[in-house]
């Protein structure tokens, strides 16, 4: 066992003691193990479909709209933060963080959850599962492996959550869902940098599609409270600089609440190793009070935003295209493309999945309109 970096806590994952990867490689020269890991991450092809995958809007709606590729951005910067003035190993959180979105179908949730419903009777689809399945199984890169064979350490902080059928089937990985053990404390700030980023980046991209309107946002105490103070120094600021300068404040707000309140939990629950916090309760966490802000705010999202009649037009498109492309690849696997048939030799339900969950949103369209529109080619 190798001593801990000095810049890191006792409690933080450090690269010279991981519990290393499905199959054994050597050391890689002049970077970390977890270095690698995010290297790896950034180099697979799911990392680049990122791009064309939806957050709230569909790719094409917008140019300056987020998709998986930025949000995942966004949540790496908030938790590398964080992890740095937690003295955590920023490494390790910037892997998960990059790679937490992998298995994000097309179409976002809508697309999700048409794909869930399509699994049901063949052990349904997380999509947190399913980017652990990316990075373990479905990258075809390395002469030697499938997958990136990425750490434990990282492939723990992924499956953020999982059921427990899906818990007993994982083997080690698992366990802690069965235990009730909790993961790194990077993982966990990985967990609620995804909820900072995607609370305050839907809200902006809310107000520039023009789906949200400012005045809705007086109820928001998490918004309120911060174009206050704005409007207060800066009286003549208006539009977009308004609204950027407010949610910059907010993600800030959020992040220092965040490291104040984790530093408080570290500090009372005393922990001396790693071990202590996977034994301890969930320490990286909000205020009380920050933590009501957080609920409204999403709540707010749910019923104004992501419930808005024009966005749900095209998640119910979204679910459609799915399901038309799961029942029809089912019917007739023929009509898949031979890199899946093969799979399919190991069932076919989850070849259907995978090749789905694969698609960008613009191919998932285009892939729509070649099976079922006719005078297509
Ligand atoms: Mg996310």
């Amino acid at each position: 066992m190798s001593e801990t970096p000095s810049h890191l806590a006792a409690y933080a994952v450090s690269a010279a003691n991981t519990r290393g990867r499905a199959i054994a490689e050597p050391m890689p020269a002049e970077r970390s193990e977890f270095q690698r890991d995010r290297d790896r991450i950034v180099h697979s092809t799911a990392f680049r479909r990122l791009e064309y995958k939806t957050q709230v809007f569909v790719n094409h709606e917008g140019d300056l709209f987020r998709t998986r590729l930025t949000h995942s951005i966004e949540v790496a910067q908030i938790a590398r933060g964080i992890a740095r003035a937690l003295r955590l190993n920023e490494d390790l959180v910037e892997a998960i963080a990059l790679a937490h979105d992998l298995g994000h179908t097309p179409f976002g949730h809508a697309g999700q959850d048409a794909l869930n419903a399509c699994m049901q009777d063949h052990g349904g689809f997380e999509h947190n599962l399913q980017s652990l399945r990316t990075v373990d199984l479905l990258e075809e890169r390395y002469a030697a492996f499938d997958g990136l064979n990425l750490c434990f350490e990282t492939r723990e902080g992924i499956l953020k959550h999982c059921s427990l059928v899906n818990a007993r089937a994982l083997g080690e990985l698992g366990r802690r869902f069965l235990d009730d053990r909790q993961p790194s404390l990077e993982a966990q700030i990985c967990n609620l940098a995804d909820s900072i980023a995607y609370n305050n980046h839907d809200l902006d991209d809310g107000l520039r599609s023009g789906l949200l309107a400012l005045e809705q946002l007086d109820e928001v105490d998490a918004f309120s409270s911060h174009i206050k103070d704005v409007r207060g120094e800066y009286p003549d600021l208006a539009g977009r600089r308004l609204i950027h300068e407010t949610i910059r404040r907010m993600i800030n707000a959020h992040v220092l609440d965040l490291i104040t309140e984790t530093r408080r939990n570290i500090a009372s629950a005393a922990p001396r190793s790693l071990d202590d916090i996977h034994a301890a309760p969930s320490l990286v966490a909000f205020s009380a009070g920050m933590h009501v802000q957080q609920r409204s705010l999403k709540i707010f999202l749910r019923d104004k935003l992501y419930r808005h009649y024009q966005v749900l037009r095209m998640t119910n498109k979204a679910r459609r295209i799915v399901g038309d492309l799961f029942g029809a690849f089912m019917d007739d696997p023929s009509l898949l493309p031979p890199q899946y048939q093969q799979m399919a030799t190991a069932g076919l339900p989850r070849a259907v999945a995978d090749y789905i969950a694969g698609m960008t949103d613009r191919y998932a369209i285009r892939e729509h309109r070649r099976m079922f529109a006719v005078g297509e080619i």
